[in-house]
């Protein structure tokens, strides 16, 4: 079953659903419905239940997905991961910078191996995405910080940006990514002045609720305020 937050829709642009669960970790899944259905972020370990549960809600069968995108290494959005790929038998990409993580051949950094011990995390083999590779019809963009290879997603027709853990968007409200769990808090400065200098209306983050108007607008308020 899908829990959905108060008045909240599942697509949020044509084509473009919202997968959502609540809870102490929860974190954001969305579907992508084009001719070859992109999922991007899978939660924390466990979720794929209700995630293979949403891609049925949605008329499609797990071999229906063409391929998973990791936005970043972090567990609660990569959690699902290696029973989605086994289950779906998609693609699953990741920008190299953040490979090592989710391939295994890199440790976590120490607090996040604490917080995904108990939830025994299993690492996955994966393609490589890159600025600019298309991935359908969005755009990779490489918006390092909050990890090296964190990515956001972009496409300029429909006037969107998935944007991973670069922002968060509690209530709405445009925030910066959890500094806690934020590598490098300068670059990830960085990349959110990158991004703000494309041109959207909805910023769909990994933790909050979607932005579906003026996201630009409130993204060069947030930046400026900084
Ligand atoms: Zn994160
Ligand atoms: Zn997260």
């Amino acid at each position: 079953m899908i829990l959905l937050k108060g008045d909240e829709n599942l697509e949020i642009v044509k084509n473009v659903h919202l997968i959502e669960k609540k809870g102490v970790h929860a974190s954001n899944a969305y579907l992508i419905c084009e001719d070859d259905p992109i999922l991007v972020d899978t939660c924390m370990p466990g979720d794929e239940k209700w995630i293979l549960d949403g891609i049925s809600e949605l008329g499609l069968k797990p071999g229906d997905i063409s391929t998973i995108v990791a936005t970043h290494f972090h567990i609660d959005h990569t959690g699902g991961l290696f029973e989605l790929k086994e289950r779906t038998n998609a693609k699953v990409v990741v920008h190299p910078d953040d490979m090592g993580f989710v391939s295994g051949k890199m440790d976590f950094p120490f607090l996040l191996r604490v917080v995904a011990m108990p939830y025994g995390f299993k690492h996955v083999q994966a393609d490589a995405v890159c600025e600019n590779d298309m991935i359908g019809n969005f755009i990779v963009i490489h918006t390092p910080g909050h990890t090296p290879g964190s990515i956001s997603l972009y496409n300029s027709d429909k006037k969107i940006i998935i944007v991973g853990d670069v922002l968060r968007s509690p209530d709405r409200k445009i925030k910066g990514p959890s500094r806690l769990f934020t590598m490098d808090k300068k670059q990830a400065k960085e990349s959110v002045k990158k991004i703000s200098q494309l041109d959207f209306e909805v910023i769909l983050a990994g933790h909050g609720e979607p932005i579906k108007s003026n996201g630009v607008k409130m993204l060069r308020d947030f930046s400026h305020r900084k």
